[in-house]
C-alpha cells in the first residue's frame, strides 16, 4: 500500500513515518512519541524559560538576524556541499532519528566538502539544515555517526537553534559587518549575554542525552565526544558551529553516564521501544479492514480490532 506526500506528492510505502523526497512527517505526532521534556537536561530547560526575554525582540531577531544568517550559511554550503538523500544510507540515519527523537520535520541534511571534523544545524522552526562533514565521517564509524545525528537532531527537538545561532553571532560580534546588525545585537544587554553563553554550555547536554537515546549505548556518544576532542580543529569556518568548540568534554561524558543510570533514562527509553512497537499501529488506516482510524488510536472504530 503507498501513500502520498501532503507536501510534495511522492508515493511512499504506508509505513513510512516521514516523506523520503521532502523529509515531511507523514504520520502525525502522538502522545506516543518523545517530547523534549522526556529528556531535556534541566538546567537547560530553566534556562530556556529565562530567555523567554528574548521574545520581545524575537520577531526582528528573526527577520533581520537569523534569516540574513540562514541565506548566508546556505549560499556557502551550495558551493561546498551536497545533499543527503532520505533514501541513501546516510538519510536513513537521519530518519531513524526524527522517529526515535519524534521531530515534526527531518532537517535538509548536507555532506560538507571538508576535512575538518564538524556537524551543526542551522535554520528555523518550518526548516532546518543539518550539517555534517566528510572530516568528520572519515573518523567516525556507524554508530558514532548516528550519535552525532543524534546530537544534532536534540538540537532541533529541544529548539535551541535560534538562541545558538544568536549566541554565536554575539560571539563573533567583531566580525558582523553589518552595521545595522550590530546595533540589534547590541539591545541584548551583558546580563542576557551571560545567560545565552551558560545555557548554550547546558543546551550540549541535552543534545548529548539526544544521541544516547538514539544509539541506547554510551560507548558511542562518549567515542565521538573523544574524537572530537582529539581532532578539535582551529575552525576557519566561524560562520559554522562545529560540534568540537563545545567546552569540556569530560563533564559532559560523566552527564552521558549518569544521565544512563538514571531511572529518566529509562522512562525514555521504555518510550521509545514501545512507540517503535506499535508504529504499525499508529497509522490513520486499520491494518486489517482499511477503514479511517485516528492515528494514534490503538482500536480501529469500524471493525473495532487492536492495532497492536
Ligand atoms: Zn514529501
Ligand atoms: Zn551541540
Ligand atoms: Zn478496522
Amino acid at each position: 500500500m503507498q501513500r502520498a506526500c501532503p507536501n510534495c506528492g511522492a508515493f511512499m510505502a504506508i509505513e513510512k513515518i516521514f516523506c523520503i523526497r521532502c523529509g515531511e512527517r507523514v504520520v502525525q505526532l502522538t502522545k506516543h512519541d518523545l517530547e523534549a521534556l522526556d529528556f531535556v537536561y534541566p538546567p537547560d530547560r530553566d534556562a530556556m524559560e529565562s530567555l523567554k526575554n528574548f521574545e520581545a525582540l524575537s520577531p526582528l531577531f528573526d527577520e533581520l538576524i537569523v534569516k540574513h544568517h540562514i541565506r548566508s550559511a546556505l549560499s556557502r554550503l551550495e558551493e561546498c556541499s551536497s545533499k543527503i538523500d532520505f533514501s541513501s544510507k546516510l538519510g536513513s540515519i537521519v530518519r531513524e532519528c526524527g522517529v526515535i527523537l519524534g521531530l515534526s520535520r527531518l532537517p535538509k541534511a548536507y555532506l560538507l566538502e571538508s576535512d575538518a571534523p564538524t556537524a551543526f544545524t542551522f535554520g528555523m522552526k518550518d526548516q532546518y539544515f543539518l550539517v555534517i562533514s566528510f572530516g568528520l565521517l572519515g573518523i567516525l564509524d556507524e554508530g558514532e555517526v548516528k550519535a552525532a545525528i543524534g546530537h544534532e537532531c536534540g538540537h532541533i527537538k529541544c529548539h535551541h537553534i535560534k538562541y545558538h545561532t544568536i549566541a554565536e553571532l554575539l560571539l563573533r560580534g567583531a566580525e558582523f559587518s553589518l552595521e545595522f546588525m550590530g546595533g540589534l545585537l547590541n539591545v541584548i544587554s551583558p546580563v542576557l549575554r551571560l545567560m545565552l553563553f551558560s545555557w548554550h554550555r547546558e543546551s550540549e547536554i541535552s543534545a548529548d542525552r539526544a544521541a544516547l537515546i538514539v544509539s541506547d549505548d554510551p560507548a558511542k556518544p562518549i567515542s565521538l565526544l573523544k574524537k572530537l576532542a582529539k581532532n578539535a580543529p582551529v575552525s576557519e569556518n566561524p560562520a559554522f558551529e562545529p560540534l568540537s568548540t563545545h567546552p569540556v568534554y569530560k563533564e559532559r561524558i560523566s552527564h552521558i553516564l549518569n544521565y544512563y543510570r538514571s531511572p529518566e533514562y529509562r522512562a525514555v527509553r521504555e518510550k521509545v521501544g514501545w512507540r517503535l512497537a506499535i508504529s504499525k499501529a499508529l497509522a490513520p488506516f486499520c491494518r486489517f479492514c482499511g477503514g479511517a482510524k485516528p492515528v494514534a488510536g490503538l482500536f480501529c472504530p469500524r471493525c473495532g480490532r487492536s492495532q497492536v
